[in-house]
């Protein structure tokens, strides 16, 4: 039949002709009120009746071919997503395990991310923050952030007990890494001020771990205006006090880390074993291009942090000190996307400086990855294929991001259930020697 597979040509080619031939008719204009006769119907009555039966025709029929096309339209939309999704995970795991390909997977928005469920993986948590008093962010520097939303965040920064307890159970996590929010040390001009609340930070978090030895561990915060104190600062944290690494929230005092005063900081990282975790800090020379609306975590952020960890990719730092490991929040601050164009254009810039191999090898080699704040499987899948499964560790961002959402939705991945541990728990355990 014709309409059994109908397309877009057929049936506006029928439209087309039906509309023509309706439009002929006078009866089209004596139903406007003109008053014409139609030429093919007799006198009136039967020829009022003919019209009307000819136009409620033409009505029906219409109203079938638009709905024939549109079904049309819509069985080539999912069968273009079932290609796509098919073609992505073909090449995401190539080589590696399969994922199953399941509908609405290309994208999950945070709001949609998954239904109420049990979590069923325990996990640990790195990018997880508090403040003592004297660091609470001020109002100017969060002066960009919902003053609604603050107001619930930051109640809860210097909250260690029953209430952040419970909301890692509700997200399956069993260990929580934390630090002091941002921007924290580095946002302090004076070096023995730095100094002394860096020590009343890491002792206080000290103290909560204390509290809760088997649900929290700490990454040291430094004070590296004077990085002589901040090595041994970070020798303390690690060695006295447990500490599993530090957190520096983005440059010093507009001083980023590949500047080579602060390369002291970096053979201690490798002497001790620890990574350092490169968290946004409060940028202090923003782009021309940057606007209000962009700025702080939507894109600003995200843009200084890797910018920041691409400084000490091509400035040397990991040739220097090949050990060093550096962990990047909020999926890799968008790297992972990118590092293709990265190799290609530094091929081809006068400024590049001889780093032994690609910026992309260094990154693969010497940089974890964590998921804060990125809900998201496109983001995801895009990582482990940039990565691999074994760079990639899960974090929420709390208590600037939803941790219960976080928990589901990495449940809920469409990826190996092998990575998934791994991401979950298994690389973080061994990395910061979890036992
Ligand atoms: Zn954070």
């Amino acid at each position: 039949m014709l309409y059994d597979s109908p397309c877009p040509t057929t049936v506006q080619r029928l439209h087309s002709a039906l509309t023509r031939e309706f439009s002929n008719c006078p009866s089209s204009s004596w139903a406007s009120g003109t008053g014409q006769v139609c030429p093919r119907a007799g006198d009136w009555p039967v020829r009022d009746f003919h019209c009307f039966a000819l136009q409620l025709f033409f009505f029906f029929f219409n109203c079938f071919l638009l709905h024939r096309h549109r079904c049309y339209q819509q069985n080539r939309l999912k069968s273009h997503r079932h290609d796509t999704e098919q073609s992505t995970n073909a090449q995401l795991m190539a080589g590696g395990s399969r994922i199953k390909p399941k509908m609405n997977q290309t994208r999950t928005p945070a709001s949609q991310a998954t239904t109420e469920k049990e979590p069923t993986i325990n996990k640990i948590a790195l990018e997880e923050h508090f403040s003592i008093g004297e660091l609470l962010p001020t109002s100017a520097e969060l002066e960009f952030f919902d003053p609604q939303l603050l107001g619930v965040i930051e109640p809860l920064l210097p909250e260690l007990a029953e209430q952040r307890l419970a909301n890692m159970d509700k997200a399956g996590i069993e260990i929580a890494v934390l630090s002091q929010t941002a921007p924290g040390i580095q946002a302090i001009a004076d070096s023995p001020e730095a100094s002394a609340i860096a020590r009343q930070a890491n002792d206080a978090l000290h103290a909560a771990i204390e509290q809760q030895p088997r649900r929290f561990r700490g990454f040291a915060a430094l004070n590296l205006q004077d990085v002589d104190t901040a090595c041994a600062e970070l020798k303390r944290c690690v060695s006295e006090l447990g500490f599993v690494g530090a957190l520096v929230n983005g440059g010093t005092q507009g001083e980023y880390l590949d500047n080579p005063r602060l390369d002291p900081l970096w053979s201690t990282l490798e002497q001790l074993d620890v990574p350092l975790y490169l968290h946004p800090g409060l940028p202090t020379n923003q782009p021309a291009s940057m606007v209000k609306e962009l700025d702080g975590a939507t894109w600003g952020w995200s843009f200084d942090t890797a910018t920041h960890a691409l400084r000490l990719i091509v400035k040397g730092v990991f040739e220097k000190h090949p050990n060093a490991k550096v962990i990047l929040g909020h999926m890799g601050e968008n790297l992972p996307f990118y590092l293709w164009r990265l190799d290609s254009r530094y091929a081809s810039t006068r400024y590049r400086n001889d780093i032994g191999t690609t910026p992309s090898a260094v990154f693969r080699r010497n940089f974890f990855i964590t998921t804060s704040g990125v809900c998201d499987d496109a983001a995801l899948q895009c990582s482990i294929a940039a990565l691999g499964p074994e760079r990639i560790m899960f974090s929420t961002d709390y208590p600037y991001e939803d941790i219960e959402l976080a928990g589901r939705w990495i449940e809920q991945a469409p990826i190996d259930p092998i990575a998934k541990t791994m991401i979950c728990r298994d690389t973080a355990r061994s990395l910061l020697r979890l036992g």
